[in-house]
């Protein structure tokens, strides 16, 4: 029926272009067909196309001045009106979305309907954990949930396309956007990219289906010094081994749109570098979607040092760049090149393609309100059932770091004192991007706690100390109406009444840690401990002598050294989402058994960053104790981080078998199968994350002490045992050699298998070609 539709659609629009009558590219265009067709189409649009209408459709403003009622007297709509306009982003409510895409669809002349964007990176009004919360799920399918249910709720609201998955590979902790990807690892970064990238897009064709943005291309995660946007610098081998694998895995996996990174990759800004874009994204992995700067990535390029705002958008299309985000760069230079000979109309005329065969996907030239239905909005946004999706998966992303005594779970009808900045608070638990989130229907952990230990558990609440005591530091972590309601008495008194409180507890819950905007974009810093105050707190809370469980909040990797030898139960709950104080009171109370695994070290100290588990050996690699003199180590610190990648207890406890393997020696393309038997030996249910890693003992590069190459999530009932098996072939072993040609090279392999990367159980096998 569609496609019956589609093909009389597309020979009526023929039949009047070829009549010559100017087309419009709504009525008679097609929904979504094949490649064939949708050249045929956009290549007839183009025909009629001014040079300013095609330099419009790369042009992607913000959203600016519009207001429910008032789009057709906004600033933007003239530009709209004159086709000067490709796309709009972060306009929040199908109403206003459906009044602007009627201005570019009846008033503009070729009725080119607009592409809507916005940054829904962890959910839309329903928010999930943050990303780096969801990847310690290593659940695929709750992933590839999370991101169909955002993808509901965004296009029931009026937007196609979303500025996410974010696969940034980061290393380093003070990176506040290491919060927005998966972690450190490219393999599994790899996984959830394509979990993403499926859960938005399904097959483009539906009404809950919306383009994917993978960013940020590429390298983005590794600013030196951890500073946001700050210059990065590495080998090819490195970027193609470790940091380009997940992005290429989102290409791989459909995604419609690359947004290029701020900073330069190999010396040359990522929004005006041609090898990047266009040698590497089209021609090796053949990207055949478009890339879209990042927010005035554009004009940045005048202060990296490469021109003017002509000459730098000249480099930008002539790199790869399809359309320009906020800036105005194309929008006001292009056609002074194109007359000075700086850029070619073909330049042009490609970016203009890729943008509009993006809209052609999505389905916007057959109905430009696709996605304006104003019914989904009332029914499928922000419901329980979206809202208990959240909650499920939220608990299964918590990081048990500790749990010295089985102190948790905690016991029903306990008298609880709930202390610390963050243990009432809303507007704190979506974390750093919640975009369209409402605040004040997040729950917090005060009610989480009330709600699911009923009324027989008595739960008293101090706020203990604030969130830092430098006031001006709150301001700046506290943005975006993520207020920290400050307590502006001197430090002592809020913690003695905290304490008053704490003396009438049987244990004391301590929720401490960052707040949302301590991490995420520009939200650096040199420290990564708990804030002082916060520190002082827990201290005077240890003194009292009473069990304290820390449920630490957190966008990064911190710091907690002493935290951690000092407090008896840790639950890592990073932020959770608009049900997270529900989730976090289903794994105190034991309803839920946690089973997250980290997805990135966490050091001792920030001297040791950038620290990771995948690292090369060097050819002094301290073996055995610290300290050794002449060996790869520090004086003052250990190697070792205060929890390796992969890590994460249960309320369960699982035993690991050795690891027995198929084959000692392999020849050419055999499987190599590895198993483990894993049993429960502790008495309750639990998941466990297997992990599979490999390391590739000789080489003609130096290769990882280590590396992830699979993982299964298994449920074990108490005293259940099951056989894990994992099927390894040589396309597990390749890499990019000195040439950049990605191949296995025969030798040594150690197969370990593990419930982190540090505990595994290890086989030694020989595979020759
Ligand atoms: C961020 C992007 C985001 C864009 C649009 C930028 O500042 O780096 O991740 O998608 O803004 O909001």
């Amino acid at each position: 029926m569609k496609a019956a539709k589609t093909i009389i659609a597309f020979l009526l629009f023929a039949a009047i272009t070829a009549r010559g009558q100017a087309p419009t590219a709504r009525a008679q265009a097609p929904t979504a067909g094949t490649d064939a067709k949708m050249n045929t189409f956009v290549s007839t649009l183009m025909g009629r196309m001014t040079l300013d209408e095609k330099i419009g459709q790369l042009n992607l403003p913000g959203a600016g001045d519009i207001t429910t009622g008032q789009a057709g007297n906004s600033n933007i709509a003239k530009k709209i009106e004159q086709g000067l306009v490709g796309g709009l982003f972060n306009i929040k409510s199908v109403e206003k979305i459906k009044e602007v895409q009627r201005i570019a669809v009846e008033k503009s002349r070729l009725k080119i309907p607009l592409i809507f964007g916005m940054d829904v990176i962890h959910g839309y009004e329903t928010v999930f954990p943050i990303p780096l919360g969801l990847s310690c799920s290593w659940d695929m399918a709750e992933i590839e949930k999370s991101a169909r249910v955002a993808a509901t709720e965004a296009s029931a609201d009026g937007i196609c396309w979303t500025f996410s998955p974010m696969v940034d590979i980061a290393r380093d902790p003070r990176w506040g956007r290491i919060a927005e990807g998966n972690g450190e690892d490219p393999y599994l970064g790899s996984q959830i990219a394509k979990a993403m990238v499926k859960g938005y897009q399904g097959d483009l064709s539906g009404k809950s289906d919306i383009m994917a943005c993978v960013k940020h291309f590429a390298l983005y995660g590794a600013a030196e010094a951890g500073r946001d946007y700050n210059t990065t610098d590495m080998s090819e081998i490195r970027m193609f081994n470790e940091y380009f694998p997940p992005y290429q895995a989102a290409v791989d996996a459909g995604a419609g749109s690359v947004m290029a990174s701020f900073n330069d990759v190999n010396g040359t800004p990522a929004t005006a570098n041609k090898w990047l874009m266009t040698d590497v994204l089209r021609h090796r992995w053949g990207f055949k979607g478009f890339v879209v700067t990042d927010y005035t990535g554009l004009n940045e390029l005048i202060p990296h040092g490469l021109g003017d705002l002509q000459t730098v958008s000249a480099l930008a299309l002539k790199a790869g760049i399809d359309m320009d985000m906020v800036g105005e760069g194309f929008l006001t230079t292009l056609k002074v090149s194109l007359q000075e000979g700086k850029i070619t109309l073909a330049e042009i005329d490609k970016a203009c393609r890729r943008v509009l065969e993006a809209k052609y996907k999505l389905g916007l030239f057959g109905d430009p309100y696709k996605y304006c239905d104003e019914k989904r909005a009332a029914t499928e946004i922000f419901t329980d059932a979206n809202r208990s999706t959240a909650r499920q998966i939220a608990a299964d992303c918590f990081v048990l770091l500790k749990n010295q005594g089985n102190l948790l779970p905690l016991k029903k009808g306990a008298t609880i004192a709930l202390v610390g900045p963050l243990g009432d608070n809303k507007e704190n638990m979506p974390g750093t991007w919640s975009v369209a989130a409402d605040f004040s229907k997040s729950i917090s952990l005060l009610q989480g706690m009330k709600d699911v230990a009923g009324d027989g558990t008595k739960i008293l609440y101090s706020m203990g100390s604030n969130l830092d005591a430098d006031s001006l530091f709150e301001v700046r972590a506290g943005m975006f109406g993520k207020a920290l309601h400050h307590d502006s008495r001197p430090a002592a008194d809020i913690i003695h009444d905290a304490l008053t409180v704490a003396g009438q507890a049987d244990v004391i819950v301590a929720a401490l840690g960052e707040s949302a905007e301590m991490s995420g974009e520009s939200s650096s810093r040199s420290h990564i401990d708990l804030p002082q105050a916060q520190q002082d707190l827990l201290k005077a809370l240890l003194a009292t002598g009473k069990p304290v469980v820390l449920v630490l909040f957190t966008g990064r990797p911190l710091a907690i050294k002493w935290e951690n030898d000092a407090t008896p139960a840790i639950l890592n709950v990073w932020f959770g989402g608009s049900e997270a104080g529900h989730a976090i009171a289903d794994v105190l109370f034991g309803t839920v058994n946690p089973s997250g695994k980290l997805t990135t070290t966490w050091p001792q100290n920030v001297g040791q960053v950038p620290l990771y588990y995948n690292h090369m050996n060097t050819g002094r690699p301290l073996e055995g104790h610290w300290f050794q003199k002449f060996r790869s180590n520090y004086l003052d610190v250990s190697n070792d981080p205060v929890f390796p990648f992969g890590y994460g207890l249960s309320y369960t406890h699982f035993s690991y078998s050795e690891v027995t393997v198929s084959s000692k020696n392999l020849k050419g393309d055999q499987t190599l199968s590895a198993t483990v038997t894993v049993t429960n030996d502790g008495q309750v249910q639990g998941k466990e994350v297997v992990q599979l890693y490999i390391r590739d003992l000789v080489g003609s590069i130096t290769r990882p002490v280590s590396e992830l190459k699979g993982f299964q999530k298994i449920d074990l009932k108490p005293g259940e045992s099951r056989q894990v098996t994992f099927s390894i072939t040589p396309r597990d072993l390749k890499f990019y050699n000195a040439d950049l040609k990605y191949d296995w090279e025969p030798g040594d392999f150690v197969i370990m298998i593990g419930g982190n990367s540090r505990d595994v159980r290890s086989a030694k096998i020989n595979w020759t070609k």
